[in-house]
């Protein structure tokens, strides 16, 4: 008897314009695969520029009712959306490892960490207060009020297809604005299980859009004259792209591009502790996260005993489907991708590097796995150590003093995280004051803020001035407004040509 292999059902992945679903009419769409067997289960529709302008009007028709809704009304809706969220985290949860190969913990991990940026947003009455001043001239008080900007845009990486979009559509809606969010077309059903759960929880419709697409999709948004602002996170090249663009065009822009992190392990440090976060935070989610431990520095003496352990643990990382319970590690997310990253395990000796690990040996045929990698003795000069490699692929670099590991931080390009491994209160402090990056570890090798701090990286890491999420957002997704009132009595008003002065 022959087996037939039955053909995978391949979803349809539409847009979701002013309340529903929409399928799209350009003809174009792109695979969405699950990384862990390597089968395309989904085809994503790709917006045209005339779709991104439906999506765009929806918004603008919601704006002016949903800008009049009542603060108190406004967090109601959130704590109902935090509800929902919370209780359906585990669907949502299965959705990411589907598309994009994290194992389950780890999704529902990221779901957490977006929820508590919605659990913020539910104290938007106090976010956006202004203040008040009374008598700053005779009879005359002055006050400060933030209003929304209209329809503001978020598109969004692969990497976290629910918390990044929560990062951005979360504050923007909670201060009054309507939102369109283009989200990665890597693994974009996240995106339409949230905007079923907002019409769920009784958002309006036309508040919260999603347009699928590519660059197409990209640029309308970026040339739309009614999207007031946009928030991207992704590479580097594309963020200076969306920021050069957006600002270009007048819009208010906050982009974040990538990252090569660096943990700095001195001489004092507890071994076996760094080398437990060095594996965690270099291998976890496949090495594929902004803050991603990409670069060991090991100061002085330490190296030798830190490789030891590090190789030791590395072997018994569970690599496999992220469906699986055991799974520590799951696949990266496209064949191209993982590719690209066994490239650099591949290049290493030729750049002078030392293979401690070869993530490429014992990969299973199926899907897009690659091992936990480790490579020594890498230095500056080598690709390994330039570029952002977003896989599971852990450099150590060997440095003799605690300048050398700083100035190598501060010489990098990027800015976004960086971790210091010690036992020396000092030395930390001094490495806090010292450092070039907008989010710092001190025995910490993964430190993204809380929801109530704000997320984001300095130099090539960010362009723009406003972090997202927390108190930054607030300010990103409203504009200030300052009034100045008086309630004379008519019977003492007269011309004054004079420049009006406080008395
Ligand atoms: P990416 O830059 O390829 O894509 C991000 C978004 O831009 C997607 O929506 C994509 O469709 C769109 N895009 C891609 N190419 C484009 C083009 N030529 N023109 C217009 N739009 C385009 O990033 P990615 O591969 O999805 O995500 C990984 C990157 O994101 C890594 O560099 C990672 O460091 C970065 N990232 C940064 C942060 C941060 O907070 N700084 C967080 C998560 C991810």
């Amino acid at each position: 008897m022959t087996e037939t292999a039955e053909a995978p059902v391949i979803t349809r992945i539409p847009h979701w314009i002013g309340g529903r679903r929409v399928e799209g009419g350009s003809g174009r769409s792109g695979p969405v695969f699950n990384p862990a067997t390597g089968q395309q289960t989904g085809a994503v529709d790709f917006a045209t520029a005339e779709e991104v302008d439906v999506a765009v009007q929806a918004a603008r028709e919601a704006f002016s009712a949903w800008r009049e809704t009542s603060l108190a009304k406004r967090a109601e809706l959130f704590f109902r959306i935090r509800e929902l969220l919370h209780a359906r985290r585990e669907e949502v949860a299965e959705i990411l490892t589907r598309e994009h190969g994290k194992v389950l913990s780890d999704a529902l991990g990221e779901v957490t960490r977006g929820l508590e940026v919605v659990e913020h947003c539910c104290g938007i009455p106090n976010l956006i207060k202004g203040e008040h001043s009374e008598q700053v001239s005779t009879g005359i008080d002055v006050y400060s009020i933030r209003q929304p900007l209209g329809v503001v845009a978020g598109i969004t990486p692969f990497n976290f297809p629910a918390m990044v979009p929560m990062w951005m559509w979360a504050p923007a809606i909670a201060c009054g604005n309507c939102f369109v969010l283009k989200p990665s077309e890597k693994d974009p059903s996240a995106s339409l299980w949230t905007a079923e759960l907002l019409r769920e929880a009784g958002l309006p419709d036309g508040v919260f859009n999603v347009v699928m697409g590519d660059r197409v999709a990209v640029d309308a948004v970026l040339e739309h004259p009614d999207v007031a602002a946009v928030s991207f996170v992704g590479s580097t090249p594309i963020a200076r792209y969306v920021y050069e663009k957006a600002t270009g065009s007048g819009k208010r822009c906050q982009a974040l591009g990538g990252a090569k992190n660096h943990m700095i392990v001195l001489p004092d440090a507890d071994v076996d502790a760094a080398a437990d976060a060095a594996v965690s935070a270099g291998y976890g989610s496949a090495g594929e996260r902004c803050m991603a431990v990409s670069v060991v520095v090991a100061v002085g003496d330490v190296a030798q005993p830190l490789v030891d352990a590090i190789r030791e643990r590395i072997p018994k990382v569970k690599v496999g489907d992220g469906m699986d319970p055991a799974s520590e590690m799951g696949p990266l997310v496209t064949r191209e991708h993982r590719d690209r990253v066994a490239s650099y395990v591949e290049n290493a000796p030729g750049e002078g590097a030392t293979v401690v690990v070869d993530g490429r040996e014992g990969v299973p045929d199926e899907g897009f796995f690659l091992n936990p990698s480790l490579l020594d003795d890498v230095t500056p000069q080598m690709q390994a150590y330039v570029d952002e490699i977003f896989g599971p692929v852990l450099g150590v670099t060997r440095v003799a003093t605690y300048e050398e590991a700083v100035g190598l931080v501060n010489d990098s390009p990027y800015g976004n995280g960086v971790a210091i491994f010690t036992r020396d209160g000092g030395a930390a402090r001094q490495f806090q004051f010292d450092v070039q990056a907008g989010m710092v570890g001190i025995n910490v090798p993964i430190p993204v803020p809380v929801a109530y701090y704000s997320f984001g990286g300095w130099k090539s890491s960010l362009f723009g001035d406003r972090h997202v999420y927390g108190p930054e957002a607030i300010d990103f997704y409203t504009r200030g407004k300052v009034v100045t009132q008086r309630w004379p009595d008519p019977a003492t008003s007269r011309i004054d040509l004079g420049f009006p002065q406080t008395r």
